[in-house]
Order: structure tokens, then sequence, then C-alpha cells
């Protein structure tokens, strides 16, 4: 039997004309001779309209129940869709995450996928010939449901490929595929026919949502080849697969950047062993994930500590903070939101200096001031004032050349 992942982000489910679209594409699938398993999202800005409703009640709604009351969004799509399919004679069903089950922990909105068990899957494939799969929701071993995260839809895609050995997935979107950047924020961004798994983690971890990091991170691990396209073109779009000798001809491969991000300063702690961990420990033991550290040189014994959380996390790390105020001896918490990341990713700088003085130069060319600076093997990451970033994305992207095919090559 070969099989086919369809994944469809939210524009392309959002109204019935949108829905015939992606009918066109799946009855394509069947016409090649695939099984086809359509994984939907919600319709776009309906899980965002839900979490309003959550919030009416509280700033902060319990999580499980907010985690049941979003999975509804992408049942809505499936059922929707199946019976536009149903209508047109082919065989098909919807199928919802505890259905099959995709089993995860009880991580309540960032739930991570334990298992899927892919005979009931199977069967249910001998039977119908289009199986419609809720994106973005799991079930947890205790049989509350879950969900793995915005824009989490993309993993239950590349997971179901890697369970039931897809020939490919193939994940549908509003851009033709990965670019250069962001096409929507840079008119010059070039799309990508190839892309690294390693280049493509990078992207995602640095904000560039086109794929959620998790379904990267399935992808890789199962060497799951990935197609991401446009449902409303038949542009190729972009491969995301194994790196090869070409792909570390290309210094820069993108410019991604990311606006969830907010600053936080923790003054005058105790310069002694230890404090690091107490001050990281109990944020990331709530879940928190902590990107950039900087701690300063020391004075009389004491000094601050700055890092980046996402802004959704703000309030937890302050609360945090504020409890253990006293363990780490600190005088003052600070915190800014109006910073955003922007980051240089390509393979080609694992072996050639040089990216992080281009990038530097060409920020202070156009007079934004570096904030904080993180590096990896292949990344370079500034942080810098929010009211920059637009200017910044594009600065960069011209100063490596992207616009040009092949961008700056290594010479
Ligand atoms: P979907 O609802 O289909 O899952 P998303 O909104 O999650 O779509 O992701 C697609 C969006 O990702 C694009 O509209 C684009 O604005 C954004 N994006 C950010 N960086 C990139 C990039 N490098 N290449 C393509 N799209 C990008
Ligand atoms: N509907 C979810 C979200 O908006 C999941 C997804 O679209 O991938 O984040
Ligand atoms: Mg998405």
């Amino acid at each position: 039997m070969r099989i086919l992942v369809q994944k469809y982000g939210g524009t392309s489910v959002a109204g019935l004309d949108r829905m015939k679209q992606v009918e066109a594409r799946v009855k394509k699938g069947l016409a090649e001779g695939f099984k086809v398993v359509v994984v939907l999202s919600a319709m776009s800005g309906e899980t965002n309209r839900l979490l309003g409703l959550a919030r009416q009640w509280s700033a902060n709604p319990d999580l499980s129940e907010c985690d049941a009351l979003v999975t509804t969004g992408e049942q809505v799509s499936v059922t929707l869709f199946a019976m536009l399919l149903k209508d047109a004679g082919i065989k098909c069903r919807s199928v919802m995450g505890f259905q099959i089950p995709i089993l995860t922990n009880n991580n309540y909105g960032r739930a991570r996928i334990l298992e899927i068990d892919n005979a009931k899957l199977l069967d249910m494939l001998d039977e119908f010939d289009v199986l419609v799969v809720a994106g973005f929701q799991g079930v947890s071993c205790h049989g509350r449901l879950t969900t793995l995260g915005r824009g989490g839809s993309d993993t239950t895609g590349v997971a179901l490929a890697a369970a039931l050995s897809a020939d490919v997935c193939e994940i549908y979107t509003d851009v033709k595929g990965v670019y250069t950047t962001d096409p929507n924020m840079c008119s010059t961004a070039r799309k990508l026919d190839r892309i690294s798994y390693d280049e493509m983690l990078e992207f995602s971890s640095m904000g560039a949502k086109v794929l959620q990091i998790r379904s990267v991170e399935f992808a890789k691990k199962y060497n799951v080849p990935v197609r991401v396209r446009s449902t409303f073109c038949d542009d190729p779009g972009t491969l995301v697969t194994q790196e090869d000798e070409l792909m570390e001809d290309v210094l820069v491969s993108g410019i991604a950047y990311d606006k969830d991000q907010c600053r936080i300063t923790v003054f005058n702690v105790m310069d002694c062993p230890g404090v690091a961990a107490a001050i990281f420990s109990p944020i990331s033991d709530a879940g928190i994930l902590v990107d950039m550290i900087v701690q300063n040189t020391s004075r009389d014994g004491r000094t601050d500590m700055t890092f980046t959380v996402s802004r959704t996390n703000l309030e937890k790390t302050l609360e945090i903070l504020s409890r253990d105020n006293k363990d780490i001896g600190a005088v003052e918490v600070q915190h800014d939101l109006n910073v955003c990341k922007v980051s240089v990713i390509g393979v080609g700088m694992r072996n050639h200096s040089g990216v992080a003085s281009m990038m530097f130069t060409c920020l202070r060319n156009e007079n934004i001031n570096i904030l904080m600076i993180s590096t990896s093997e292949i990344k370079i990451t500034c942080l810098i004032e929010e009211k920059y970033l637009e200017l910044a994305v594009r600065a960069l992207h011209d100063a490596f050349g992207l616009d040009r095919a092949g961008g700056d090559r290594v010479c």
C-alpha cells in the first residue's frame, strides 16, 4: 500500500471554496494510486477565537480544559471535509487524535507525542481510501485530550508519515515553500528548492513558523522527506531533506525572526557557585524555555543575569523569580517586551568565519543596537529593539545577497 500524507494549514481550509481546492489535491493523490491521509488544522483564526473565549473567564484558564476546548477547531474542519469527500463518492472517514490513538504526555498546551499505534490506522486504510485526521491533538495516558503546541498540526502530519512509512509528507500552506526569509516581510525573499533538516530546525526554532520545530525533529529522526508547498498553485515547493555537499556550499541560507520574546534582568545576585542553577532550575522545572543568557562581570561579589523567554511565559517566570528572590539574593528584577530576535542561518557557517562580523557590520550600518548575541554552529542570533525588526531583516537579507540564486557562496 503506497501512502501519501498531506497536511493543510488553517488558511487552506478557511471556508468551503478553499476546501474544494483541497478536495482536488486529494483526488490527484488518489488518481496517482495512493491511499491519502489528510491532516487538517482548524480554520484560520479559530484556535485564537477559542482561546479568546477561554480567557474571558480568567487570564490563566485551566490548561487541560483549554486543550479540550481548542481541539474542537480541528474537529470542525475534519468532519466538514469528510462530508465533502463522501458527497464526491470517496471512501473516507474523519479520525480524531484519540481514536488512533496519538498518545502524548500530559503537558497540556505543549504535549509531546509518546507513541502512535499504526495498527488501527492501517486497518482503517484497508477499509477507506482517505482518512481525514484532526491535526494538533492527542490523548494522554490518563485519557485526557491534549494539544501539541501552536502550529502542532505540522507535527501530526510528519509523525503520521513516520508511523505509516509514507512516501512523503506534503505540508500545504499559504506560501509557495520555505523562503530565504518570511516572504510576507521581505518582498525579495526567494523560495528555496531544498533545505537540510538541520537548517530547517534552526529556522523553526528561531521563529519561522512555516514548520513547527517538533515536526522537523520528527522528520529528521525518522528520515521523512517533507515537501512544503502552496495549496493555491502548482509550484513544487521546498523539499526538507538530508544535508548534501551542495548545501554546504551556501554560506547563509536565510534570515529568521521571532517577535514572541522578552528580556528579563535579575540585578545584583550573589556571584557564587550555584546561583545560575538556583535561578534557572525552577524556571526549567516549570517547562519554560530560556534562550539567550548573559552574566555580567562581577562587582563586589555581585553580578546581573540577563536572559530571554517567550512573551507567553513572562508572567510565570516573574512569579518564579519573585518567589525565589531570597535564595538568589537578587535586589531587583526588570523586564523588557520591546525586543525581538533576528537570526542568520546557514550550514556553510560551520567551516567559514566572517558571518558574525558581516551581520554586526550590517546592523551597525543601519544604526541598530545589538542587545544580546547567541551563536550555534550554523546560526547567529542578535536581540534587538522590536521597532527595528523589519529594517534588520531586509538589510541582512540584502547584505548576504539572499535575493540572488545561490546567495553568497563560499569561496
Ligand atoms: P499554516 O496555517 O498553513 O500552518 P503558518 O501561518 O503556520 O501556516 O505558516 C506559514 C507562514 O509562515 C507564512 O505565511 C509566512 O508568513 C511565515 N514564514 C515565516 N518565515 C518563513 C519562511 N522562511 N518561509 C516561508 N514562510 C515563512
Ligand atoms: N490550530 C492550531 C494552531 O492554530 C494548530 C495548527 O494550525 O497547526 O496553532
Ligand atoms: Mg502552521
